[in-house]
């Protein structure tokens, strides 16, 4: 836990190496453990005197292709600038560039902000590139498909290959 005021006036820097394994909340959502996410803080107070956090994140980690549920390795990059409020209110009336972070208290868990910051740097769904996907685009897009294959009859596509002219059978 840190006191953002006090770290804010003595405009503190702050950064380090994360693991997911460190990540409670954010590891639930990775195809494994392996990977790093590095973290850099700067607190500072801006010229309306709001206690203010630039935080930078850039992370290697392995998400889940949502196609083949295989591991894949993103990179996630994340920048932002967080005004710290005590109430509401004061959330809603900051300026658009600025991000509020609402806290109880003068303390803030960083990890938990880091976490935070993760989890909405993550995109919803990943995909690996077509071609390096174990799983084959048609399955994807109708599932019955690949039921049918499964079963021993004639594959549509098969039939397809077979009207093209120049196919000579
Ligand atoms: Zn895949």
């Amino acid at each position: 836990m840190l006191d953002v005021r006090k770290a804010a006036v003595r405009g503190a820097l702050m950064g380090g190496v994360l693991e997911p394994l460190d990540l409670e909340r954010f590891r639930p959502l990775l195809a494994g453990d392996e990977g790093t996410v590095a973290v850099k803080m700067a607190f500072s107070r801006d010229e309306e005197s709001r206690y203010v956090i630039d935080v930078a994140i850039e992370a290697d980690i392995l998400a889940v292709c949502q196609r083949c549920l295989e591991p894949m390795p993103e990179h996630l990059s994340s920048e932002s600038k967080l005004a710290v409020v005590w109430t509401d209110e004061e959330a809603v009336s900051l300026p658009r560039y600025l991000d509020p972070l609402i806290l109880k208290e003068d303390s803030c868990n960083l990890w938990e902000l880091v976490e935070d910051e993760l989890i909405l740097a993550m995109k919803p769904f990943n995909y690996h590139e077509t071609g390096t996907c174990k799983r084959k685009t048609v399955s994807f897009f109708d599932p019955l498909i690949k039921e049918d294959v499964l079963e021993d009859k004639p594959n549509p596509f098969n039939v397809l290959e077979q009207l093209k002219p120049g196919n000579k059978h």
